[in-house]
């Protein structure tokens, strides 16, 4: 099934010297520690960093599989745990030292993801006589084709249907080309109702990220009113500490994450491993509209995870300021690409429980790895 191939590690050295701190979340606290004042006091603005350990003692008989596991008994013996909260947002993650240790599970493709990514045949493979259309008709990409979605979120909920069945088959121009078709929908969408004017696209890969369909597709919603929930928070969160530090919170976040090596920018899109995330690996990749550069950007981000780290589930989101004028405040609301993994396909268990859904995070995933990952992605270009 899956095996040890190589212990998650960050090895990039930090853009200022921090020589005696190896770079890794467990050794957070510290590397907040040794920032330069005003960089410490920003990071600080946002997160909330909290230390514990956690004994346990495990009888002789065990000490073989721990070894063979973790690579000793003392790291499980005392287990580091980091807990971060982003003061702004309420977001909050749970780091233990020995998760993020873990070795790496190599996900073999298995049969199961094979046969799925390859088995052609369903309705989204002739979207045309397989799918509804919207009231506007259907806007056609060069390499996908939209449709409207059967039982919808909301008043304006389509598919983008990418022409290419296998979901993990993507390269650079087909990215960029479902982003330009969700965003040319959204116009369409607008023509027929100028009130919905919040737009939302998200792309979900293979059923463990609650894909139903396999075929490669991503999804457009439009919503009046208010943006959704998540969103508007965001906004609200952002407005409040801008009014509090007259600064804005998207590049203050961005800054706190490169200070720590946990962000860079590349063509115009910053990149950065998020300290409190969704979930495992998550990316935030941000730029000031949704540019070219960007939606380049998320191609390069989910090669990364394909191609690097041998994800094949995961989620994206985009979050865009309303596309029209609105009452509320949206200034210096930039846009966001968030990618997360969502693990291993052939892993029945569950991602998320009564722990995410309802008190915080919890990470496996170191965000050192994550970030040394996507710059040599970023990179090799
Ligand atoms: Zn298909």
């Amino acid at each position: 099934m899956s095996r040890i191939v190589e212990f998650e590690k960050a090895r990039e050295p930090l853009p200022h010297s921090l020589p005696e701190i190896e770079p890794g979340i467990v050794n957070l606290p510290r590397m907040v520690d040794e920032l330069p004042p005003e960089a410490k006091a920003r990071f600080r603005r946002i997160f909330h960093v909290s230390q514990a350990v956690g004994h346990l003692d495990p009888p002789e008989s065990m000490h073989p599989w721990i070894k063979g596991y973790f690579g000793s008994v003392d790291v499980v013996v005392a287990q580091r745990i980091v807990k971060i909260t982003n003061m702004v947002t309420m977001e909050g993650a749970l780091f233990n030292e020995l998760r993020a240790r873990r070795p790496m599970e190599a996900r073999s493709p298995s049969d199961l993801v094979t046969e799925a990514r390859t088995k052609t045949g369903d309705p989204f493979c002739h979207p045309e006589s397989g799918t509804p259309e919207d009231i506007f008709g259907r806007v056609q990409g060069r390499y996908c084709i939209t449709a409207s979605n059967i039982a919808k979120y909301d008043g304006f909920h389509g598919l983008v249907i990418f022409r290419e069945h296998d979901p993990l088959a993507f390269n650079e121009e087909q990215v960029v080309d479902y982003v330009t078709t969700a965003r040319a929908w959204a116009d369409e969408v607008m023509l027929q109702d100028p009130q919905s004017r919040y737009f939302f696209f998200m792309w979900n890969c293979l059923w463990k990220a609650a894909a139903s369909i396999i075929h490669g597709h991503a999804q457009v919603t439009m919503t009046r009113d208010m943006h959704y929930a998540r969103i508007e928070g965001w906004r609200r969160a952002a407005l409040a500490y801008r009014r509090a530090h007259n600064s804005n919170y998207f590049d203050d976040l961005y800054a706190a994450h490169a200070d720590l090596g946990l962000g860079f920018e590349a063509n115009g899109v910053r990149v950065l491993a998020y300290l409190t995330p969704a979930k495992e690996r998550e990316v935030f990749l941000i730029a000031p509209d949704l540019t070219d550069e960007l939606k380049r950007a998320l191609y390069h981000a989910l090669a990364c995870y394909r191609d690097r780290m041998g994800v094949l589930s995961f989620n994206v989101a985009l979050y865009l300021p309303p596309l029209a004028p609105v009452p509320e405040d949206w200034s210096g609301f930039p846009a966001i690409f968030r990618l997360v993994d969502r693990g291993d396909p052939v892993n029945r268990t569950g991602d998320i429980g009564a722990m995410e859904l309802y008190a915080s995070n919890v990470i496996g995933t170191d965000p050192f790895y994550v970030i040394e990952q996507m710059r040599q992605a970023f990179r090799a270009g």
